[in-house]
């Protein structure tokens, strides 16, 4: 994902140096193709190559008077000689969009971590983790306890991608605010640069079904960024119909692929522990719960555990 933004955002850099080489090419020809224009340029050039090859000052008052009189002459018909040059490209990494370190270049960060938004189907523009005010929640117990839950996933959103556990659970009732906390988790990584792609359930679910309806060629593009994004989040997982052969079948490829490559995934749900055991099955349930690889957060309101 990351890398088909940035090739496309590299082949627009390319793109407009020639264009802006064009241009200036353009403008040159249409300059010197005023008579005035080119004679004032002539004379002047002539001049400087004739002193500079009796090995003289380029300095001197004629050479100046003819140098005035040239751009006197470009200004008359609306140039001057800046004109004739594409903009300097970004000193750091020479319009390239990448600096020799190999990192994305400032020049397109603002328009990477748009595009990286775009993909990842988050707003980077908006609440981020640091974000979160205690204050602004008035029960104050429920105050601490989400005051708890921000602090730590910014921790993991410090440490990412060289965290522990690859799979976080946040599992409560509606209104908890599991997804408003997974969503700011993915904005604050795509904000660092990460993919951090947002799906509700019911759309991963429907992608695991298009790729299972797929020819054999198609699946693993079909597949590629669920299976390759820094981080996946899939949002109310529950409210998804169960398709056979598919819905089980493709959660647990994904999470086990996902840990494998090291990658880690989020799930937001309304159901409990045990639900998922009875909803999945033992090895879904192993695979969000097992406390060696997995963090099982539960959201009660109030009752904020991190278990
Ligand atoms: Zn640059």
């Amino acid at each position: 994902m990351k890398d088909r933004i940035l090739r496309r955002l590299t082949d627009e850099c390319k793109q407009e140096r020639l264009r802006a080489a064009e241009i200036a090419e353009a403008r040159r020809e249409a300059a010197f193709g005023v008579p005035a224009v080119s004679e004032a340029q002539r004379a002047y050039v002539k001049a400087l190559h004739s002193v500079l090859l009796k090995g003289g000052s380029p300095d001197n008052d004629e050479l100046r008077v003819l140098k005035r009189s040239y751009e006197e002459v470009l200004a008359k018909y609306g140039y001057k000689e800046s004109d004739f040059e594409p903009a300097p490209p970004c000193p750091i990494c020479g319009g390239k969009g990448i600096t020799p370190d190999g990192k994305v270049c400032a020049c397109i960060r603002d328009a990477f971590i748009c595009e990286l938004g775009v993909a990842c189907d988050v707003d980077p523009s908006g609440f981020c983790l640091d974000d979160f005010d205690e204050s602004s929640v008035a029960d104050k117990v429920q105050a601490r306890a989400l005051k708890k839950v921000y602090g730590f996933m910014s921790d993991y959103a410090a440490k990412f991608p060289s965290v522990t556990r690859r799979v976080l659970v946040l599992s409560g009732k509606t209104g908890t605010g599991k997804t408003y906390l997974a969503s700011a988790l993915a904005r604050t990584l795509i904000n660092k640069g990460y993919g951090a792609l947002f799906m509700s359930a019911v759309r991963f679910n429907s992608l695991m079904l298009k790729c299972h309806t797929s020819p054999y060629p198609e699946r693993d593009r079909i597949l590629y960024d669920v299976m390759h994004a820094d981080m996946l989040i899939i949002d109310d997982l529950g409210s998804e119909p169960h398709y056979k052969n598919v819905t089980c079948e493709y959660l647990l490829l994904i999470l086990e692929e996902r840990s494998a490559k090291g990658l880690s995934t989020v799930i937001t749900t309304n159901l409990t522990a045990e639900e998922i055991l009875s909803a999945y099955n033992e090895r879904i349930y192993s695979r969000m719960c097992d406390k060696r690889a997995a963090l099982f957060l539960t959201f009660g309101g109030n009752d904020l555990r991190l278990a």
